[in-house]
């Protein structure tokens, strides 16, 4: 029996997690069934696999996850097999006790509840939440500042899916972390690991003038539906979903593996007249792959269903053997898609409609900008203003600040946005000076127009083992020098990710740093001419692997071509 650790009694627990922990230790009968689990969970659907491994054995039949035989999954398979990552509250207490890091399988359990350890980094946790639909109220904008100074690092970090991490957090604090954001009103479940990840919406959907209808109840709704769907977990790997209102203001839906798209289809056509959802399947752009219309055209009622029928036929049928075959791309690679929505169909008790795309009217012109600075809102005399995040880094000061800003000229509501930036809405006319005043007495920017507004950055070598590069402090350093001199009228994307993973997306911007190893130092594959939606294309490779000391000088002559040779709307 393992040693109690022996501040358990004085440690930041609750009276109930000090007796628990006590009886767990002293091996009381009280000790929550962490072992002897027989996988219980997201993988119990399967009507191939027996309930208990002892059946299965004595039967002589292999079990089988969805059809895989167990001998022949992946590891990450089969430590889902033997539990569902969920079940791993007493491994987080335990961890927590001990303050001790898990071993490999209980790191991969842990990012269930979106605990990453990001050693050799860094030797501590980093938090990633779930924030749907980007939508954070002052009070949750205040409690993640205090927990980031109480137990991380000092700074909320904002991420290219609209959504918040924590860092630096150490073992014994994690069962702590979680409690917190759980008074919060906020969940980090399934945010990490073969999971849906945050479901993204269009920014300014419910306030923009342009919008075919409001997305952000579908992003909550899916919320709801995965939180209380045990089967919405463990899925063959991540899942992406977005959600694009048809406005002015893009949310990168055709990056994801499924994108709901708001169309309108006029009178006169083969369905009715009304606004419906285009679905656009298998995004992965660090595999130069986006989304394309796969057909279907959806009733806004039918989109959380939909939804929940393509994850279920994933779990089901993509591969759990090899994790880089195992996205849902790889299933209907292999499928193609009309396969795919058959069995998609099966599960529904609705037909679904197919209808051509050309049947629908096209997309509105999207603003690139639209997400910075101050813009009317659909509402008479209400607006909303778009804030720079540098590369996502909010320091806790700034935090407060901007939930103050939202408390004294708006309605306490703040919108995260896919690229690492935020906006606050609702803000009066007679407002608005004093606002954009407040915003930048904390420091910070909020016009469109410089190349650090539409930067993105992933992690990078300071918080993640995969990095080649200290993406952060590389992307600052290159957007603040070709803002010093190069003044730009329209915006410039600059996507700076950390290896192949992509996280920040290189392929899809202005320009596209990916990070390399150049004799042993860092550099940069260095790429040009990206975008998506509307203007969709992957950028072009314009040198393959540049040390980072050259690639500010390339860059400048890159802006000096442009400066002299650009049209306006280019
Ligand atoms: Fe890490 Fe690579 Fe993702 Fe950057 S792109 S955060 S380096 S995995």
């Amino acid at each position: 029996m393992t040693d109690a650790p022996s501040d358990l009694t004085t440690g930041d627990f609750t009276d109930e997690q000090k007796q628990y922990l006590q009886g767990f230790f002293a091996g009381a009968t009280q000790r929550m069934p962490f072992v002897g689990h027989t996988g219980a969970g997201a993988l119990t659907n399967d009507p191939t696999r027996a309930d208990s491994n002892l059946a299965v054995a004595t039967a002589d039949v292999e079990p089988t996850v969805w059809g895989t035989p167990v001998s022949d999954l992946c590891a990450e398979e089969v430590w889902k097999y033997e539990r569902n990552p969920l079940d791993c509250w007493d491994d987080l207490l335990r961890h927590a006790a001990m303050d001790s890091v898990p071993d490999a399988e209980f790191r991969y359990r842990f990012k269930s509840f979106g605990l990453f350890h990001v050693a050799p980094a860094q030797d501590s946790f980093m938090l990633r939440m779930r924030v749907p639909g980007g939508v954070l109220t002052s009070h949750q904008m205040r409690g993640l500042a205090k927990m980031a100074e109480q137990w991380g690092c000092g700074r909320i970090d904002l991420t290219t899916r609209a959504n918040v991490q924590l860092r630096e957090l150490q073992p014994r604090n994690i069962v702590d972390v979680l409690n917190t954001i759980q008074k919060l009103g906020m969940s980090s479940r399934g945010s990490g690991a073969d999971n849906l990840r945050n479901f993204t919406a269009s920014p300014i959907s419910g306030f923009d003038a342009q919008e075919l209808i409001d997305v952000q109840p579908f992003a909550d709704a899916l919320q709801n539906y995965m939180s209380n769907s045990r089967d919405m977990f463990g899925l063959p790997r991540k899942f992406n979903i977005a959600f694009d209102n048809g406005g002015s203001i893009s949310v990168l839906a055709d990056t994801n593996d499924i994108g709901f798209t708001a169309v309108r289809v006029a009178s006169g056509r083969s369905v009715p007249e009304g606004v419906y959802f285009r679905v656009l399947l298998c995004g992965i752009t660090g595999h130069k792959q986006f989304a394309s219309d796969c057909g279907l055209l959806l009733l806004p009622d039918q989109l959380v269903a939909v939804a929940a029928a393509m994850v279920r036929v994933f779990a089901e049928h993509g591969d759990r053997t090899d994790r880089k075959k195992a996205r849902l791309k790889y299933l209907i690679d292999r499928w193609g898609v009309p396969k795919f929505l058959e069995e998609v169909q099966k599960k529904l008790d609705f037909p679904v409609i197919h209808c051509d795309a050309a049947e629908c009217e096209p997309r509105g012109p999207i603003d690139r900008a639209g997400h910075l600075g101050a813009h009317a809102q659909s509402q008479d005399g209400l607006h909303y203003m778009g804030i720079t995040i540098p590369v996502g880094w909010l320091p806790t000061e700034q935090a407060r600040a901007l939930a103050d800003v939202a408390d004294r000229f708006s309605t306490g509501e703040l919108r995260l946005t896919v690229w690492q930036n935020l906006l606050i809405p609702n803000i009066a006319a007679a407002d608005l000076e004093a606002a954009k005043a407040a915003v930048r007495e904390a420091g910070l920017e909020y016009e469109a127009g410089r190349v650090l507004s539409g930067t993105v950055a992933c992690t990078g070598s300071r918080g993640c083992r995969f990095a080649m590069t200290d993406t952060k402090a590389h992307a600052l350093e290159i957007a603040r020098t070709l803002d010093t001199m190069f003044p730009i009228d329209s915006p410039v994307n600059l996507h700076v990710t950390g290896c192949p993973n992509s996280c920040a997306q290189h392929y899809i911007g202005d320009i596209g740093l990916m990070g390399v190893k150049v004799n042993g130092g860092e550099g940069y594959q260095v790429n040009l001419g990206g975008s998506a939606d509307n203007d969709q294309g992957m950028a072009r490779e314009l040198f393959p692997a540049m040390p980072y000391a050259e690639v500010i000088p390339a860059l400048q002559g890159v802006f000096a071509i442009y400066q002299q040779r650009h049209e306006a709307s280019e």
